[in-house]
């Protein structure tokens, strides 16, 4: 049995957010076990019921998450003032309402992560979760091995600092180069403007992994829902 503070429980439940459950139990509006509560200083655990206006609330929605193969084209965000075309109007109609860990840009490709769970969702975009988002990239121009040290130490480029990086050639083609490149955060335009800082110009980026979740042979367009089990021993 999970014990929690009775305005977290209500937050979990979907109901509002916590600081707004506060208000709620302050304005006397939230009972527990049929006595009206006088403060938010109140643990529950799962065996307590917890009422709003005298109604039960929701069952706690099990988290749910997907891996899903970005197509290239699509922009990740749930509105698009230019109309352009989201990925959540691509995605099958039978998915519930999900949000993405992060976002692609328009051009890239590859694995993205869905969940129903914004707190999940934000869990794993912050720098701190620390996890590893590997991409293949093809980039127009040459490097050198040597020339790579640069940013896998972390470099600084127009004032923002980067993280550590791992990258490595993977080989040429005509007069672009293949790398695989991993980096620990999320920041804007990330890949391309530590291989634009060396030089040479990203035309293809297809992310691979992210963490411990692989895009493996999920066809462009395609979800595939995380087991619980694979959910919850990753988080
Ligand atoms: N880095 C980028 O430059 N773009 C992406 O979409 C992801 C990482």
């Amino acid at each position: 049995d999970t014990s929690m503070r009775v305005a977290k429980r209500i937050a979990k439940a979907g109901v509002c957010s916590r600081r707004d459950a506060e208000k709620l139990i302050e304005e006397g509006r939230v009972a527990v076990n049929g006595k009206v509560l006088a403060t938010p200083a109140c643990v529950v655990t799962d065996s307590d019921k917890v009422t709003v206006d005298g109604k039960a609330l929701p069952a706690a929605e099990i988290p749910r998450m997907w891996r899903y193969h970005k197509p290239k084209g699509l922009v990740t965000s749930h509105k698009d003032e230019q109309g352009r075309k989201t990925v959540f109007e691509a995605l099958p109609p039978e998915l519930p309402r999900v949000i993405s860990v992060g976002r692609l840009d328009i051009a890239t490709e590859g694995l993205l992560l869905l969940t129903t769970d914004g707190a999940i969702a934000r869990h794993l975009e912050l720098p701190s979760t620390g996890w590893l988002r590997r991409y293949r990239v093809r980039a127009y121009g040459e490097v050198a091995d040597e020339q790579l040290e640069e940013i896998r130490a972390g470099a600084t480029i127009d004032g923002i600092a980067y993280g550590p990086v791992e990258a490595s050639i993977e080989r040429v083609q005509g007069g672009n180069v293949w790398l695989s490149i991993g980096i620990r955060e999320g920041k804007n335009r990330e890949v391309k403007r530590l291989l634009e800082h060396l030089g040479l110009k990203v035309n293809r980026l297809i992310r691979t992994s992210f963490g411990p979740f692989q895009l493996g042979e999920l066809a462009p367009g395609a979800v595939l829902e995380v087991g619980p089990k694979a959910l919850t021993s990753h988080l």
